[in-house]
């Protein structure tokens, strides 16, 4: 927890939180802190600074705030990704947000495995979980918003062609002849397939609709993994 993320339900007056949960956990525990330190806060869609603990013990974490710096910037990228097995979108989600994209997209594609839109991991309070997580790791606080599209032609025929209108479409693929760009300039949406990969007419209506297949090279990461070597090669360098 490199930040500790506030919300309004936790300001007991204009300028002090009282906190209770995880967060209190942590701050006795990890950051071992005392009544007197200052400490990394964020407010949650709001600005960063810092917080002086007032009161501090088994029941309660008092702190001062004083919240006067924006967040970081943004990584200009929408991730699309096919639904993947719950543990994997978990960690996209965290690495994802840790790396700075606000808009996730998750779509059906032929080989995502239907159950997978069922798991609890896609409850609204799980997804918000992992996402502030994603937050509290790379000192940020603007929570990104999180899409789903379980029709893949409903969304080629709205959302993509919007956004292949908007940015410049990336979709990932092993065997692709181009290689990933290295910090585009330009808004950016990245494509990445499910574990057992794209089928062939996917690929097809992918680029169809706007889409350029691009590759890390010949090595076959698995989503997680390459989604965020896929974020490396865009985030600004
Ligand atoms: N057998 C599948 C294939 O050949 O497409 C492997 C799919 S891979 C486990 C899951 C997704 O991660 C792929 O659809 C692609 O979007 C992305 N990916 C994995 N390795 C990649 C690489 N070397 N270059 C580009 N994208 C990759």
């Amino acid at each position: 927890m490199n930040v500790i993320l506030v919300e309004p339900a936790d300001f007991v007056d204009a300028r002090r939180v009282r906190l209770t949960d995880r967060r209190l956990t942590h701050v006795r525990k990890v950051h071992r802190a005392a009544v007197g330190d200052t400490l990394r806060v964020g407010q949650v869609d709001g600005a960063l600074g810092r917080g002086r603990v007032v009161r501090l013990d088994r029941e309660a974490l008092e702190l001062e705030l004083e919240l006067d710096e924006p967040p970081p910037p943004a990584l200009d990228v929408t991730l699309v990704v096919a639904l993947p097995r719950p543990p994997s979108m978990r960690k996209v989600l965290q690495q994802g947000t840790a790396m700075g994209v606000k808009r996730f997209v998750f779509v059906h594609c032929a080989r995502t495995e239907k159950s997978y839109w069922t798991a609890s991991a896609l409850e609204p309070d799980a997804i918000r979980r992992d996402l502030l997580l994603g937050l509290e790791q790379a000192r940020d606080t603007a929570l990104p918003r999180v899409a789903f599209e379980r029709r893949l032609a409903e969304f080629l025929a709205g959302r993509y062609e919007a956004l292949a209108r908007e940015s410049l479409v990336l979709v990932a693929h092993p065997d692709a002849a181009s290689p990933c760009p290295r910090a585009p300039t330009t808004p950016v949406t990245l494509v990445v397939g499910p574990e057992g990969g794209f089928i062939p007419s996917e690929l097809e209506r992918l680029e169809r609709a706007g889409g350029r297949r691009v590759t890390l090279g010949p090595r076959i990461l698995r989503v997680e993994t390459a989604t965020v070597a896929l974020l490396a090669r865009l985030s600004p360098s």
